[in-house]
């Protein structure tokens, strides 16, 4: 069935119970279907798996996903169940202190559990009034003029005005889009996984000293009670479908460390590669791709998750504007347009980092190099700020220097910034007291008198899109107006 079919079967927003359906409910369809609720649309996520992962792996959140965290009130909720650490050591590991001043409230790393993340993000999607159907597939789509036709692999039909592929790495709604992913395939793939060990703790101490001299993809830490988590490379992988077995960990143990150092008990095993791939297209017609579904890269760095989030709180607002239609011509395309690119910076940074770990004596002497020019405050500071998304800046245009990039959180005289956001509303900061967003008050709010201290917001005023990027500086009443539009669309009178 899959393809694009016209003309419509004729499906007005009334008529359908759903304007969205999301396929996949991993941490960007959950952070998608949540900023979609925040503007009423009718979501519905569709989760392959019946229960959630339950491996423990710690993920890392950036300063940019915090920062995003903060913007819809969730971040006491992160902060609980993760701990802080500097927001350094990114970069293909080199362990170069954090830059001194970052421009962020929360210039630190969270790690927190994987399958914590997941539900946080799910739990506010719910809280916010998506539905999860888990154990659906969607194993076909079709598109006309009107909406999305899904197909689950028990047969049913479910239909939407819009699809979003959230599915991952080996995403079927990309396949069946048929949107081509070029790219490098897996080169170095790594074994990964959390057992016990037959061996005293010094012993295996000294050998991981040992080994972390000369290897830096390998890793052996206690993760609690008795358990280590693994992270092995390996070469000659043929079949990487094939779950990897305990007997596999064993062997690539011994060859890196000339010891399996007895393992046994195995909580969880996995596999995964350093191929990496972008979407050629993130929109066809009435069905997007975000997140994994987009994007592979490695995991160096500790990005694609941040990425997917990011994705969603950049689509969210602009398909909602879609569903309600106020959503002037070109912002849902704007999505494409906006994020691909920061994909494509994360690919560019992750085949870097690539090289930098690479045992060969030249790209170690590359290393060698880098880590010295880390010790400029500058360059460390690029870096850093790739790496946690705060550096990011969509073309606006010709402008301040503020355009195009997310605004951090300031302290205002009515509280701090971002806890005016999170209704995911756009946001007028007015210090000038003659500015107006009277046609647009259902969709932005405005803020006049904003700050005591102009050392926390050094202008005289700004507006910011949901997703906190500053959309346009200004004092000029005319100037605003000629900008409001391109975002937020027409006036209503
Ligand atoms: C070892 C390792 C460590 C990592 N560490 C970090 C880190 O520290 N920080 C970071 O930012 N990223 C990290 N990542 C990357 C991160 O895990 C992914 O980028 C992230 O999971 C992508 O989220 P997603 O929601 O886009 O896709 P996924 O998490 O893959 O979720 C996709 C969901 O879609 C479901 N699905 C699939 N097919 C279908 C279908 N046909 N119908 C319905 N549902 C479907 C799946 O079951 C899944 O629940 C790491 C990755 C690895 C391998």
């Amino acid at each position: 069935m899959s393809g694009i079919r016209s003309p419509a079967p004729g499906a007005d927003r009334a008529s359908l119970a759903v304007d969205v359906i999301i396929a996949g409910c991993g941490p960007t369809g959950a952070m998608l279907a949540a900023e979609l609720r925040l503007h009423d649309v009718r979501v519905l996520v569709l989760e392959k798996e019946t229960v959630p992962a339950s491996f423990v792996r710690i993920v890392g959140l950036h300063i940019r996903s915090l920062e995003l965290m903060e913007m819809r009130g969730l971040l006491e909720r992160f902060l609980e169940k993760g701990r802080q650490r500097p927001a350094s050591g990114f970069f293909a590991a080199i362990t170069t202190p954090a830059p001194e001043g970052l421009d962020s409230a929360h210039a630190y790393l969270l790690g927190i559990p994987r399958p914590v993340v997941d539900r946080l993000l799910e739990e506010h999607a719910i809280e916010l009034g998506a539905q999860v159907r888990r154990g659906c597939a969607v194993v076909d789509v079709e598109q006309d003029d009107a909406g999305v036709t899904v197909e689950l692999a028990d047969g049913e039909q479910l239909r939407s005005r819009y699809l979003v592929g959230c599915d991952g790495a080996r995403s079927s709604v990309r396949k069946l889009l048929g949107v081509g992913f070029p790219g490098e395939p897996s080169r170095n793939d790594t074994l990964m996984g959390e057992m016990e060990m037959g061996v005293p703790q010094e012993e295996i101490a000294a050998k991981v000293r040992e080994i972390g001299e000369t290897n830096r993809r390998f890793s052996l830490r206690p993760f609690g009670e008795g358990v280590y988590q693994i992270i092995v490379p390996v070469a000659g992988v043929t079949d990487r479908a094939e779950p990897p077995t305990l007997e596999d960990f064993r062997r690539h143990l011994r060859t890196i460390a000339g010891t399996d150092f007895g393992v046994h008990s195995p909580r969880w095993l996995s596999r995964f590669g350093d191929a990496t791939r972008l979407a050629e297209r993130y929109r066809v017609g009435r069905v997007l791709l975000a997140g994994d579904a987009a994007h592979i890269h490695p995991p160096t760095g500790g990005q694609g998750l941040n990425l997917g989030i990011q994705d969603a709180f950049n689509l969210g607002w602009k398909l909602a504007a879609e569903v309600d239609g106020w959503a002037p011509v070109g912002l849902l395309d704007s999505y494409h347009t906006e994020r691909r690119p920061v994909a494509a910076d994360v690919l560019d940074n992750t085949r870097a980092q690539m090289e930098l770990l690479s045992l060969e004596p030249g790209a170690q002497a590359v290393r060698r190099l880098v880590s010295e020019l880390l010790d400029f405050q500058e360059v460390n500071r690029y870096l850093v700020e790739k790496i946690t998304a705060i550096g990011v800046r969509y073309d606006f245009g010709e402008g301040h220097e503020l355009l195009g990039r997310r605004m951090r959180d300031v302290g205002l005289k009515r509280g701090r910034l971002y806890g005016l956001m999170h209704g995911g509303r756009g946001l007028l900061l007015d210090q000038t007291g003659r500015l107006s967003v009277a046609g647009w008050a259902d969709r932005i709010d405005h803020i006049v008198d904003v700050v005591d201290d102009a050392a926390e917001l050094d202008l005289t005023a700004a507006l910011l899109r949901p997703d906190g990027h500053v959309a346009w500086v200004g004092e000029d009443q005319q100037d605003l107006l000629r900008a409001l539009p391109r975002w937020f669309g027409a006036a209503v009178s």
